[in-house]
């Protein structure tokens, strides 16, 4: 038989775009083993999305294998509505004993969509029983993805899928996905809600977007605060993914609506579960007059063959130790990500959860790849060559491989993917069909830039500490401030300053690339780092991303590399920099032994470009103490006639808010910010 032809004339592929499907001959597979895939022609290929996020185990593992066959000499299916059957029953119980304390009953289904529907449904009717006939609003995050029938697109807020449906759709509110944004919803729509729908810790169709540390618990409180329903979609997270057998429990949250599907059979066949607390359960409870009963079911919820997989799966977890075996595992991808994929030019941002990946690539970090140039597609098909299944999103490559991939698969399949990336992102692109969608852009008028520059008389001074404090004080004082720092060297994976500076500013929604345009992981100085990645860094395209940031908020605190002459580049500085950006200047200084002679130097040469210098800020860069810390502002401003600003005293734990105190203590803070009127 000729399958390729076949495929071609009779099926028609979920989120294909079929016209290019039909021009190309599709990959057909036959079988698989363990953690490959083996297509029609013998072909090995690696399952690096575990056959689009449901497999756990491997593939044909014997045990998994054996209980369906054992099951299938008993019964296939046999229907819950007003039967009970015993796979079934024992599938449940196992799962009450495994999530969260407090989800005590099960609701199976046969899908992540109709898993969502239940629960919404569910939630829905729970909050007419209470009485509270006025909450009947979702609320849900932006990008937000939970399934494909239409209740469960209602709550989606992903453009490209969901736009075309719009007319069907109930009306959902969508917040971002940050707790400030969280709390004001709440405050305005908290009375009218019946749940909060969310996806712990990642968003995974969005493009494995992670949730800020401590969102899912504030979610969890704002929803008690305010009789909200909390449901947690962990079709994606559940069943190890994010490294614990839920990502909840990452938190020490219990949701209110639990749905399971995708790994619940191991990814074997399709069963679903929602799972829900006495509270929702007993209000079921009155007599059929009171109109107390759940109407909804599907022909095949509670399939005796599923849940016999389900519980070889959930047996696996205990026998093969699955989760106390991650570990190792997680960190060997994420290193192997930073030493492979990290250095690749094309890679914007690695965003990792145990073993859910996202890579985001981009043209450069300011400008998106164009859905024509269908970059991630183009990644996935090149892999394959390189002997890896993988399916983007967008122009994210996703990696999340099944739980039993092994130390050398996870390195085989880290290495596909770099060479792919780098294929992918060499070969000249197709030209993109219309003009490459753009970034956000600053409002059609330029904006006049208010701010500071602050540079260093070294790298390693404490800049970043100042810029956390200074951005926590801006807010505190009704300013909206936006850090800008144009490069960040030994970001691994992440531009950790970058990510300080923008969570001090109240920014966490802003995109790491407006608020750092360039990272690069190895710590070397950031014209090095550039060439090594074969990207220049120019004035032009760091003015421009300036002036995007400067956008974005009422106040830019641009943070410049290293010391005054470090370089961007042969021919640029951050003296250059700091010109071009016409903005008055805090030179930070490490208040060490040296400090005198550094902090002079460093005058000279900005003094000598005529640049706005508003003084000296020293900073205790250790706790331990120095006979010279007490003299070293004194001489500098005896030697340079320029101001000290003051000395910001050492904190064992920088946090924003203790950084603005004690930046408003020993620092003439009214100096910084009054340079900005
Ligand atoms: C995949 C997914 C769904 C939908 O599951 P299906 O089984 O494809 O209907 C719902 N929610 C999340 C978070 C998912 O990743």
């Amino acid at each position: 038989m000729n399958f390729e032809d076949l495929d071609r004339s009779y099926l028609w592929h979920p989120f294909t775009p079929m016209r290019e499907w039909l021009a190309e001959p599709p990959l057909v597979i036959e079988r698989a083993e363990g953690n490959e895939l083996i297509d029609t022609e013998g072909r090995r290929y690696l399952d690096g999305v575990s056959s689009l996020w449901v497999n756990v185990h491997g593939h044909a593992h014997p045990a998994i294998n054996a209980a369906i066959s054992q099951q299938l000499t008993k019964v296939a299916h046999t229907t819950l509505l007003g039967l009970a059957s015993t796979p079934s029953i024992a599938l449940a119980e196992k799962l009450v004993a495994l999530a969260p304390p407090g989800l005590t009953r099960v609701f199976f289904s046969d899908s992540g969509s109709t898993a969502v529907e239940v629960a919404l449904k569910l939630s829905f009717q729970f909050q007419q029983l209470r009485g509270l006939s006025r909450r009947v609003k979702f609320l849900a995050l932006h990008n937000a993805y939970h399934g494909d029938t239409i209740g469960s697109v209602s709550l989606g807020g992903i453009d490209t899928f969901h736009r075309v449906f719009q007319p069907l759709l109930f009306h959902t509110l969508h917040v971002n996905p940050t707790i400030a944004d969280l709390q004001q919803a709440f405050a305005n729509h908290g009375h009218e809600l019946a749940a909060l729908v969310l996806e712990p810790l990642v968003q995974g169709a969005a493009g494995m977007l992670l949730s800020p540390p401590g969102f899912l618990r504030e979610a969890r409180s704002l929803c008690d605060k305010h009789g909200v329903l909390l449901i947690a979609d962990e079709v994606a997270t559940g069943f190890g993914r994010t490294g614990t057998m839920f990502a909840c429990q990452q938190e020490g949250v219990t949701p209110d609506l639990l749905a399971l599907a995708k790994g619940l059979s191991g990814g074997y066949l399709p069963v679903a579960a929602t799972m829900v607390t006495d509270e929702i359960f007993n209000q079921f409870l009155g007599l059929p007059e009171e109109r107390v009963t759940f109407f909804h079911g599907h022909s095949f919820g509670g399939n005796a063959l599923g849940c016999a997989a389900a519980l070889a799966s959930l047996d696996l977890f205990e026998r093969e130790q699955t989760l106390a075996n991650l570990p190792p595992k997680i960190a060997a991808l994420r290193a192997r990500l930073n030493q492979k994929i990290s250095p690749l030019p094309h890679v914007f941002e690695i965003r990792q959860k145990g073993l859910m990946v996202g890579i985001e690539l981009r043209r450069t970090p300011s400008h998106p790849y164009s859905a024509q140039e269908a970059i991630g597609a183009r990644v996935c098909r090149i892999v394959r060559r390189h002997g890896a299944i993988l399916r983007p999103l967008g122009s994210v490559v996703v990696l999340m491989p099944p739980l039993s991939i092994t130390p050398a698969q996870i390195d085989r399949l880290v290495d596909a993917t770099a060479a792919a990336i780098a294929d992918a992102t060499v070969e000249p692109l197709p030209a993109p069909a219309v003009t490459p969608s753009q970034p956000p852009q600053p409002r059609t008028t330029r904006p006049p830039v208010r701010g500071i520059v602050l540079v260093g008389t070294d790298t390693g001074v404490g800049k970043t500490t100042v810029g956390v404090g200074l951005l926590a004080l801006a807010r505190a004082r009704g300013l909206s401030p936006v850090p800008f720092k144009p490069v960040e060297t030994g970001a691994a994976p992440d531009p950790d300053d970058a990510l300080r500076l923008r969570s001090a500013a109240g920014q966490d929604a802003l995109p790491l690339a407006i608020v750092c345009p360039y990272s690069f992981s190895p710590p070397v100085a950031p014209a090095l780092a550039a060439e090594q990645a074969s990207t220049r860094l120019t004035l032009d395209a760091i003015m421009s991303a300036a002036r995007r940031a400067a956008a974005c908020g009422d106040f830019l605190l641009v943070e410049s590399a290293g010391g005054v002459l470090s370089p961007y580049s042969e021919e640029l500085t951050t003296a250059d920099l700091a010109a071009a950006l016409g903005l008055p200047l805090v030179l930070v200084a490490r208040n060490a032994l040296g400090a005198i002679s550094h902090a002079a130097l460093a005058i000279a040469e900005l003094r000598r470009r005529n640049l706005p210098l508003l003084g000296v800020l020293f900073v205790d860069t250790t706790e331990a103490s120095t006979p010279d810390r007490a003299h070293n502002p004194r001489f500098v401003h005896s030697l340079t006639g320029v101001r000290v600003l003051g000395t910001l005293p050492f904190l064992p734990v920088p946090s924003p808010e203790g950084l603005a105190a004690a930046l408003r203590r020993s620092v003439d803070v009214d100096a910084i910010l009054t340079a900005l009127r």
